[in-house]
């Protein structure tokens, strides 16, 4: 499967912290924080907002799964790729 990048901007000196665009042009960047609720993060977009119950989260991630928006999938990308590039500069 193909996925197509979002633009994700990481905050300086925050590990965990990413601003990540919105499809819609009319709508700023959402804050992603992937320390929030257990390591699940957690975003400002309506869809976590108002479709997510965060409380449901903890039991959630014991039986194997995540509730994630598109924002923190594209957050935690980034982390990912930020992680194998840092591992690959140490082995040069
Ligand atoms: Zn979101």
């Amino acid at each position: 499967m193909v996925i197509k990048q979002r633009k994700v901007a990481p905050i300086l000196k925050e590990l965990n912290r990413f601003y990540v665009d919105s499809d819609h042009t009319c709508r700023g960047p959402y804050f992603v924080d992937l320390a929030e609720l257990g390591g699940n993060g957690q975003c400002d977009c309506d869809d976590f907002r108002f479709k997510v119950k965060a409380y449901e989260i903890p039991d959630l991630i014991e039986k194997g799964y995540w509730n994630r928006c598109k924002h923190i999938v594209a957050a935690v990308n980034l982390k990912a790729l930020i992680a194998v590039r840092h591992d690959e500069n140490k082995k040069l």
